[in-house]
């Protein structure tokens, strides 16, 4: 039997499941985690999804019949607890207790840092997302797509692979986002509302957040920061801060770009690179986090001037 068979054999075998993404959501956490918990519901189980902190702003204008939770209480007893996208059980965030306290735990996820836990899981780094695996799943389990369930899929599969950009895009990946077109989402509609429409809050961050930028002398690192006080000049939400370190990798010669975000006393980076540069591997784990090899993070116990030194030094004595 393969792994995913086994995955989806123990997700069978109970009746009432929370499906939980990682902290900060993004749209591979959010869109596996809620298409995961539709086909557990098409297969006549309860099921909603844990969110720490909810589902982002961003991603609330698409339509969504699952129940999301982000608190302590649970609308009925659980007999399963299914972790997507989530690299590490520390990850689960405000989630860790309710899904340490599952009679059975599964879990499915794409990043090759994963050591794996809960009874059954299925990891393969080589997924440009979890969404990716979790169409194979849903397949596993005899559901058919339904266009709620491929819309929350595709955007899982085309946020992660960066619009079928990145490396990291397979035969796979296209292939999983063609069976999310056969269900019938509405292709325009979708990347109209994840690419092509943002807040006045967000765009003022992204102005602030540029217009800061700073440069070595070598023209291979830059960085910017995020305050407090930004965020409330400018009327952004947290989550406003999502995609604005890609504009500083995207600057002609830099190998390495960081976004220092301040979070009370504690600093909270993106990081990026570009091969041969492995930012988790040179940069992120040495310092405490984790990630993947072009974008990874950390979080460190610093106010913002103090950690950005810091996470620098480490980059530079990387790019030598
Ligand atoms: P982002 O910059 O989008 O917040 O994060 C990029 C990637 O880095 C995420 O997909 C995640 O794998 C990893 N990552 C971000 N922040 C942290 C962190 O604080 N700790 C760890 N271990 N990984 C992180
Ligand atoms: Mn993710």
């Amino acid at each position: 039997m393969g792994r995913m068979t086994e995955l989806a054999a123990f997700l069978k075998a109970r009746n009432s499941w929370i499906v939980f993404g990682h902290v900060n959501p993004d749209g591979d956490a959010a869109g596996s985690c809620i298409a995961l918990a539709l086909a557990l519901e098409a297969l006549g189980k309860r099921a909603c999804v844990y969110l720490p902190g909810g589902l982002p702003e961003m991603y609330r204008v698409f339509p969504c019949t699952v129940e999301i939770a982000s608190g302590d209480a649970l609308p009925f007893r659980v007999e399963g607890g299914f972790a997507a996208d989530v690299s590490e059980p520390e990850r689960l965030g405000s989630g860790r207790a309710l899904y340490d306290a599952c009679p059975g735990r599964a879990m499915l996820d794409h990043h090759a840092t994963n050591a794996g836990f809960g009874e059954a899981h299925v990891v393969d780094g080589a997924a440009a997302a979890t969404g990716e695996l979790a169409v194979e799943l849903i397949a596993e389990l005899g559901v058919e797509l339904t266009e709620e369930m491929a819309t929350w899929l595709f955007i899982a599969i085309c946020t992660d692979c960066g619009r079928f950009g990145y490396s990291s895009t397979r035969a796979q990946t296209m292939e999983a986002a063609a069976a999310c077109l056969r269900a019938g989402i509405d292709l325009d509609g979708v990347t109209r509302e994840l690419y092509r429409t943002r807040s006045e809050g967000r765009t003022r961050l992204l102005g602030m957040a540029l217009n800061g930028l700073e440069m070595d002398g070598s023209g291979r690192m830059c960085w910017a920061r995020l305050t407090e006080d930004m965020f409330r000049r400018a009327g952004a939400l947290r989550e406003d801060n999502e995609g604005i370190v890609n504009y500083l990798l995207e600057i002609r010669g830099v190998q390495f770009a960081c976004l220092a975000e301040e979070r009370g006393s504690q600093t909270k980076f993106s990081l990026r690179s570009k091969l041969p540069l492995d930012v988790a591997e040179a940069v992120a784990v040495p310092l405490g986090g984790g990630g993947h090899a072009c974008a990874a993070g950390v979080t460190l116990n610093l106010p913002l001037e103090e950690a950005l030194a810091r996470v620098l030094a480490q980059a530079e004595a990387a790019l030598k």
